[in-house]
């Protein structure tokens, strides 16, 4: 099978730079991307799942091969469900590894006929992280170039709503 259409999964809790970036270089390997928002995380987020998912509409409105979903339960089964065969990973430093290898081979296990491809972000991108992301945002701090403008901006509604 060819590898046509990819998922790259997570929270997106919010959106990041880091994340608009793996989009970007993954929509050109491609021919469909799909950036897929996981429900079912133990630890309640931060934005409801349609924020995040508008977020990330707002964020991926340049590429056309780009769409947003979500999804719960087994990613192996979302994606046999929709005829994926690629997961898109990004690897931020060696600390993401341990992790992601765990996460790879147990979905290789659960559906052998996938492949997870790894893409490496700018590395103006590389200590970027969702949690810091939303620290800074809480204390008040300039998120400058880590996220898109609406993302700022929805960072700064939400923490002056929980005030
Ligand atoms: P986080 O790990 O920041 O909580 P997600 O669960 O939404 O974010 O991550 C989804 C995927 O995007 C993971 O593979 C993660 O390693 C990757 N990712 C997150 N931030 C970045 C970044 N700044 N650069 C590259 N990849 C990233």
């Amino acid at each position: 099978m060819k590898h046509r259409r990819a998922v790259y999964p997570g929270s997106f809790d919010p959106v990041t730079n880091g994340h608009v970036d793996i989009i970007r270089r993954a929509s050109a390997l491609f021919d469909e991307l799909v950036v897929a928002v996981l429900l079912n995380r133990g630890k309640t987020p931060l934005f409801s799942t349609e924020e995040r998912l508008d977020m990330l509409r707002k964020s991926v409105a340049g590429w056309r091969n780009v769409r947003v979903d979500s999804f719960s339960g087994l990613m192996v089964d979302y994606m046999r469900k929709n005829d994926m065969a690629v997961a898109i990973r990004g690897l931020r430093a060696v600390s993401d590894l341990e992790y992601e290898f765990q996460l790879a081979h147990t979905n290789r296990t659960l559906y052998p006929e996938m492949e997870t491809v790894f893409l490496m972000p700018g590395e103006n991108y590389v200590y970027l992280t969702s949690t810091t992301v939303r620290e800074v945002a809480s204390l008040g701090g300039e998120l400058g170039t880590q996220v898109p403008r609406h993302v700022s901006l929805a960072l700064r509604k939400k923490f002056s709503e929980k005030k």
